[in-house]
């Protein structure tokens, strides 16, 4: 692997975060991987920001395996577990720190190791690439339906109406609608004028359809974008629009097991019960009925069976158009 980072090196590189980050004892680092071929699009992927979000990990290990720089028009940067530190102990959050790489950005070069991490990215990925697509899941605690969501800013290489056709061209049954937050990834981007998509799907366990699913959206969306050959995008986006405030969560009003009654991504009117949560004492097996907040689909559900009051169970989506 190669020391020096050169975004500009044709062909196929891979570096190792460990070094260009900084000493982080106890870690080994993970690949960083530049792919060029020429003049085009470029765009920057990672996953892992949360190190319990497997599935992105191993999508795009594989693409930064099976990616041939001849595919590439442009320029493909890939860090499969930009937060390798959590990702090597099978943690949310940094071993080191404990903190949430999602809430460090922009970082600081000379602060926490998470801190530092969030600094390389935003400090040397961020400006030699025109789009950023940040790959999250559901992590342990809870399932996500496949969606996605973006921000762009009027000065940003990839406008409104192209961020709009890529997010469609991804060929979820989702693409949500959000306010971002300035210290995660995404938010750091909108500050430096750089468009990015955030992922979703899956958590819990692995399943190889969520993975496909995970990969297939990539690729169409990189086959749109221009910058990979492959994939074509499906001919009309056929998801929904959604909105996915508070208003939209449900939540456990006493300690319980949960049983979903609806399937993740399930369309529920108001007041459809979404969730049974059992009883853990008493001779009374009569369950509580959770319902649903607000009209809308069913976007992510807890992975834990046991709640405590107030725990997440789930949410619903509100349809925008
Ligand atoms: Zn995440």
């Amino acid at each position: 692997m190669l020391a020096e980072f050169d975004p500009s090196r044709p062909g196929k590189a891979f570096y190792d975060l460990g070094p260009l980050v900084g000493p982080l004892d106890g870690v080994s680092g993970d690949v960083l991987c530049c792919i060029n071929n020429g003049q085009g699009p470029s765009v920057l992927l990672f996953g892992g920001v949360h190190g319990d979000e497997y599935e992105a990990q191993i999508v795009l290990r594989r693409l930064a395996d099976a990616i041939r720089p001849e595919d590439v028009t442009g320029r493909v940067i890939i860090a499969p577990s930009i937060n390798f530190p959590a990702s090597e102990t099978g943690k949310r959050l940094s071993p080191f720190d404990g903190q949430n790489m999602n809430r460090v950005f922009p970082g600081n070069p000379q602060g926490t190791p998470t801190e530092k991490l969030a600094a390389f990215a935003t400090g040397s990925l961020f400006p030699a690439v025109d789009l950023l697509i940040d790959v999250h899941a559901g992590g342990r605690d809870v399932s996500v339906v496949p969606m996605v969501f973006g921000f762009t800013t009027p000065t940003s290489k990839v406008g409104e109406a192209a961020l709009t056709d890529l997010m469609e061209a991804w060929g979820y049954d989702f693409v949500q609608h959000v306010e971002g937050i300035r210290e995660t990834a995404c938010g750091a981007a909108k500050e430096m004028n750089l468009a990015s998509i955030e992922v979703e799907g899956g958590g819990g366990r692995l399943k190889t359809s969520e993975l496909e699913t995970m990969e297939g959206g990539l690729r169409r969306a990189l086959a749109r974008y221009g910058v990979l050959a492959g994939a074509p995008a499906p001919a009309r986006f056929r998801g929904v629009h959604v909105t996915a405030g508070p208003e939209g969560q449900y939540v456990a009003d006493a300690p319980g097991l949960v049983e979903h009654r609806v399937a993740l991504g399930a369309q529920v009117g108001a007041d459809d019960v979404v969730a049974l949560v059992h009883p853990v004492a008493g001779a009374d097996p009569a369950p509580r009925s959770i319902r649903a907040p607000t009209p809308g689909y069913v976007l992510r559900q807890t992975e834990h069976a046991y709640v405590a009051r107030g725990q997440l169970i789930g949410n619903v989506g509100a349809p925008v158009r």
